[in-house]
């Protein structure tokens, strides 16, 4: 079945647009199955699970880490990781950065951006995402590759498009205004529930968790 989801999306998915499969909650076997059909990027929200996923599955794995990160945890994370996703605060932002000039490492990093109706959700608002990269250079061991955020969870499509269209938007000012920033490249939007009209936003990766290795037992 995860093989046959993952030729499925990727027949869907134009060839620019990197596939994250999410592989939180799932066992290492369907990790492995994903693997062997050439899957290469994985996602996981967990630092232990993450840690423990890495250092025993194939090392050509990149390992994408898109959940909240405490910054007594980042030993788990940081030395596996291709790319931080979730950077929800200006604490764990320097956190991240210290921890990559003590580690002699540059850690790849996106800015978590608040788009979505529920009060719940993590992130900067838009206008806290400029703030903050007004100040890029102040981060020497961190790399700004983008923007990460997640739609409203919601049937409605209209909902989700506008959400999209806010972080699209964002994306590009950011572009403009700090061009500097030469690899802030990367808009990573589009889970299961919704990532074909992600691709309509000018997505440059998705992350689908559900629709390639079922639900997840919690
Ligand atoms: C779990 C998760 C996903 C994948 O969700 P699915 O709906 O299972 O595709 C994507 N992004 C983040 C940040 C997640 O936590």
């Amino acid at each position: 079945m995860i093989a046959y989801n993952l030729e499925n999306i990727l027949k869907e998915l134009p060839s620019g647009v990197k596939l994250v499969a999410v592989s939180k909650f799932h066992p290492m076997e369907a990790i492995l199955e994903a693997y062997q059909e050439g899957q290469r990027a994985f996602g996981e929200n967990r630092p232990q699970e993450f840690a423990a996923k890495a250092v025993q599955l194939p090392p050509d794995i990149e390992w994408h880490f898109l959940g909240h990160l405490q910054t007594n945890k980042l030993k788990l994370v940081l030395p596996y990781a291709s790319l931080v996703e979730s950077i929800d605060t200006v604490h764990l932002l320097e956190a991240v950065n210290s921890w990559g000039e003590k580690n002699g490492k540059v850690i790849q990093v996106l800015i978590e951006v608040h788009i979505g109706a529920e009060e719940t959700k993590q992130g900067f608002t838009p206008a806290e995402v400029k703030e903050l990269l007004s100040h890029a250079s102040d981060y020497g061991s961190v790399e700004f590759r983008g923007l990460m955020g997640m739609a409203s969870h919601t049937d409605d499509e209209a909902a989700v498009r506008a959400d999209f269209a806010i972080i699209k938007a964002l994306f590009d000012e950011c572009r403009a205004l700090y061009p500097g920033l030469a690899s802030f490249d990367q808009l990573s939007i589009g889970m299961s529930g919704d990532w074909r009209l992600a691709l309509d936003y000018g997505c440059t990766e998705v992350r689908i968790g559900t629709a390639i290795f079922g639900s997840r037992q919690y």
